[in-house]
């Protein structure tokens, strides 16, 4: 199309390249300094144990907030943070506030157990991270079982000894490990066995397909294998009731998704704690 059009058409689509680049370091420029200016702000999605339906873990979910009052989600700025880096101070912001909202408003007199808190491939690789994140239990005073870091797998791709390093002595701390959107990454079985995970998270892909015998069996199989591995099972991006009701049969632990509730404010996740009431 472009070679009808001549040589417009090759400037157009030069244009457009440059307009994206252009439009991706504007989003750089502000993202730094972004913590200092205090834009960042997380949601947290309750995770529900199976099969009481009440609420004994909590997602946190980061946003940002735009000049006109907007949230972006993740996927608008998440990827240039990691690939230029600012993820490591960004994602130091998301756990030690993570920590203190545990510790000051979701933890005492609810019945919360933990906060889950996403973690990249960036932060993993700084030598120090464990480090970081054992002060930040202690500034906040929470125990280390409070707190679980979940770790896309596509993460783990490079296996670098920092990044063994770190999570051996998180694990030794006694911090949750989770493994993110299981399925959906490469040699995710390869990852279980190198890495000491306490929790399988299962991609909502396979949660979305589940009205499928196929689909069916391959989460029973997932669960089984977890079980068998001594792990937990979370299944994510539970929309409807007969999702749940399979995955309550199938023996699945936790689950979370917009049918018990979407990622919701820290005052609103609070009231929702107090009120102690089952979400299913
Ligand atoms: P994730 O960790 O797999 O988080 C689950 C995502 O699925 C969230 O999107 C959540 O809002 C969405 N979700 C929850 N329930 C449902 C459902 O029933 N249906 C559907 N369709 N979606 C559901 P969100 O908040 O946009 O986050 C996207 C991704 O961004 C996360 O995927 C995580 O990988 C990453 N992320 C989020 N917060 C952080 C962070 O603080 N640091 C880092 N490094 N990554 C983060
Ligand atoms: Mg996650
Ligand atoms: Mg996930
Ligand atoms: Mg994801």
């Amino acid at each position: 199309k472009a070679k009808e059009q001549g040589g417009n058409g090759y400037r157009f689509f030069t244009r457009e390249i440059d307009q994206q680049m252009q439009a991706r370091l504007a989003v750089e420029a502000r993202l730094r300094g972004a913590v200092e200016r205090n834009e960042f702000v997380l949601h947290y999605q309750p995770i529900v144990d199976l099969p009481t339906g009440r609420i004994g873990r909590v997602e946190a979910l980061i946003r940002w907030r735009q000049p006109d009052g907007a949230l972006a989600t993740p996927d608008d700025f998440v990827p240039i943070a990691e690939e230029t880096g600012l993820i490591t101070g960004i994602g130091n912001w998301v756990i030690e506030t993570a920590c203190a909202q545990m510790r000051e408003h979701l933890l005492g007199d609810t019945p919360l157990a933990r906060v889950a808190v996403n973690v990249s491939p960036r932060q993993l690789q700084v030598p120090g991270f464990a480090g970081f994140v054992e002060q930040a239990l202690r500034r906040n005073d929470l125990p280390a079982r409070c707190l679980e870091l979940e770790i896309t797998e596509s993460v783990l791709l490079d296996d670098t000894a920092e990044i063994t390093a770190n999570l051996d002595r998180l694990c030794a701390l006694g911090v949750r490990l989770s493994i993110d959107d299981f399925g959906t990454g490469y040699s995710s079985l390869a990852y279980l066995q190198r890495y000491p995970f306490d929790i399988l998270k299962i991609d909502r892909t396979f949660v979305a397909s589940s009205h499928n015998d196929n689909s069916v069996r391959l989460i029973e199989t997932l669960i089984a294998m977890a079980h068998g591995l001594g792990m937990e099972v979370i299944a994510e991006g539970v929309e409807t009731e007969a999702q749940y009701a399979l995955l309550r049969e199938r023996d699945c632990d936790h689950a979370q998704g917009y049918f018990f509730s979407r990622p919701i404010a820290l005052d609103e996740v609070s009231a929702l704690l107090r009120s102690e009431m089952p979400l299913a």
